[in-house]
C-alpha cells in the first residue's frame, strides 16, 4: 500500500567543525595569555597564533560565535570588531 503523507526527513544538524582545536597551540599555554586582563599585552598569544594551524578556522568560529574575550586566531577583541565591520 502506498503512503499519500508526504515524509519530510529533518536535515541534519551540521556541526561546528571544532576539528582546528585539536592542534590549538594555545592548549598548550596558559589562559593568561589568550584571555589577559584589560590593558595587558597580547604580543605573545599573538605570536602563538601567528605559528597555529587552525588560526583560520580559529578566527572564523570567533567571528561566527561573536566570541568578545580575549585572542582568537591572532585577532584581540577589538581587531574582530573592525573585521567584522569592514566585512559588513
Ligand atoms: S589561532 Fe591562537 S587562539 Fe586560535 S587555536 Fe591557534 S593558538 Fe589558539
Amino acid at each position: 500500500m502506498q503512503n499519500d503523507t508526504m515524509t519530510l526527513t529533518p536535515l541534519p544538524l551540521v556541526a561546528d567543525d571544532l576539528s582546528w582545536q585539536e592542534d590549538a597551540l594555545c592548549a598548550q599555554a596558559g589562559p593568561e595569555f589568550f584571555f589577559p586582563a584589560p590593558g595587558s599585552s597580547t604580543r605573545e598569544a599573538k605570536l602563538l597564533c601567528g605559528a597555529c594551524e587552525g588560526r583560520i578556522a580559529c578566527l572564523e568560529y570567533a567571528l561566527t560565535h561573536d566570541e568578545r574575550f580575549g585572542v582568537w586566531g591572532g585577532l584581540s577583541e577589538k581587531e574582530r570588531i573592525r573585521l567584522k565591520r569592514r566585512r559588513g
